[in-house]
């Protein structure tokens, strides 16, 4: 009997995530030097954490023998205070990937359907699928979310609905009245996740909070992955009714967040001149990566977010060709093909990658 044969026959067809390839080995695949690859795969934020949350990172290290505060409990206190919540409606995540995995420890059975947008953030699918549940795929037309197709996607065992906005690869988002519509409008036995790992990027984001008191079944989920610069660490939270948020505890590891994140973070989230600054310049970075693709005659989708998703031809030729020049971009699935998703880089790097785009069409590669 080979060991397969032994594993739950579920994950024999389990579809794997595909992160953004390292730098280190970007370098050694390709002989480059390292200092010269710049990694625009991930939508990290290239101008790092805010120097002050890397101090309290660092104090936290000289204490790195104790195990870390179980419950979170000073991150969960500024994270409510930073959204007018009660700390009993925080619960932390290695990743805010884990607490979508969380949803489905608590919520998913095999008799469970979870609606997800056909180009939406792939991990809602993975977890359905690990967990068993049925994904449920609802077409994106114009790759924006259409919420009124989701609301006709339920059925009796929907159970979970999954919106990222803005919605990683396209950068797309919905409008915060459609969006608490949308949540107001959902049956009893629906609940509504909101994915708001790019939430700082917009203007303004929905506001869940007056839908939570009135014992809608929501979860938000935040990250310090994106605009905190913090997706090393692996820290990120969600937050939702005092009920919802208890049921999501008891499926958690006993220390799923280690010391150092803890620390970091609420230094991160204190230092809101470092958020504003790096939102800022993203915002010029994104400016800067559109006219450069608008002079190189490519579209791109509207981002509100830190990544653009453009159209090159053949996606996974072009991302070769940029990563032999040193550049790491990500390529798309199947039904994205001819797309690729850049990260809003510093100046420089952006430079670099339009500079890169701009040899690779020259010679036909992506066409
Ligand atoms: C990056 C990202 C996350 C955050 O993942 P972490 O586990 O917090 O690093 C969540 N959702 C979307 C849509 C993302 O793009």
């Amino acid at each position: 009997m080979n060991l397969s044969q032994l594993a739950n026959h579920r994950i024999l067809d389990q579809p794997v995530y595909q992160p953004g390839k390292p730098i280190e080995q970007v370098a050694r695949e390709h002989n480059l030097d390292p200092n010269e690859v710049c990694k625009l795969a991930s939508n990290e934020n290239p101008w790092g954490a805010s120097p002050l949350a890397i101090s309290a990172g660092e104090d936290a290290l000289k204490n790195v023998h104790l195990y870390p505060e179980g419950s979170g409990f000073e991150l969960r206190k500024k994270i409510s205070q930073h959204h007018q919540l009660e700390p009993s409606q925080i619960i932390l995540g290695n990743g805010s990937n884990e607490i979508i995995e969380l949803l489905g420890h608590v919520f998913l059975g095999k008799e469970d359907e979870v609606i997800v947008g056909e180009h939406a953030f792939v991990v809602y699918k993975l977890m359905s699928l690990l967990m068993g549940a049925k994904p449920v795929v609802v077409p994106m037309p114009n790759l924006v979310h259409d919420l009124n197709k989701m609301h006709e996607a339920i059925s009796s065992r929907t159970k979970l609905i999954f919106l990222p906005s803005p919605n990683n690869p396209t950068g797309t988002a919905n409008s915060a009245d459609e969006i608490l519509d949308f949540a107001n409008s959902l049956p009893d036995h629906v609940i509504f996740c909101l994915d708001e790992a790019y939430a700082e990027y917009l203007e303004s984001p929905p506001d869940l909070r007056p839908l939570i008191k009135d014992g809608k079944k929501i979860v938000a989920m935040r990250t310090f992955s994106k605009i905190y610069g913090l997706a090393g660490l692996r820290i990120g939270y969600g937050y939702g009714s005092q009920e919802m948020v208890e049921l999501l505890q008891k499926a958690r590891q006993p220390f799923n967040v280690n010391s150092i994140a803890q620390a970091t973070a609420i230094k991160a989230l204190t230092d809101e001149g470092w958020v504003s600054l790096c939102k800022k310049r993203n915002q010029e970075g994104l400016e800067q990566m559109k006219s450069g693709c608008a002079e190189l005659n490519l579209e791109y989708v509207p981002s509100q977010a830190n990544f653009l998703l453009i159209k090159v031809g053949n996606g996974l030729q072009t991302f070769h060709s940029l990563q032999k020049l040193g550049v790491i971009t990500r390529p798309m699935a199947k039904n994205l093909s001819e797309y690729l998703r850049i990260s809003i880089g510093t100046k420089e790097e952006n430079e670099k990658a339009l500079k890169a785009l701009k040899q690779v069409i020259a010679k036909g590669v992506g066409i």
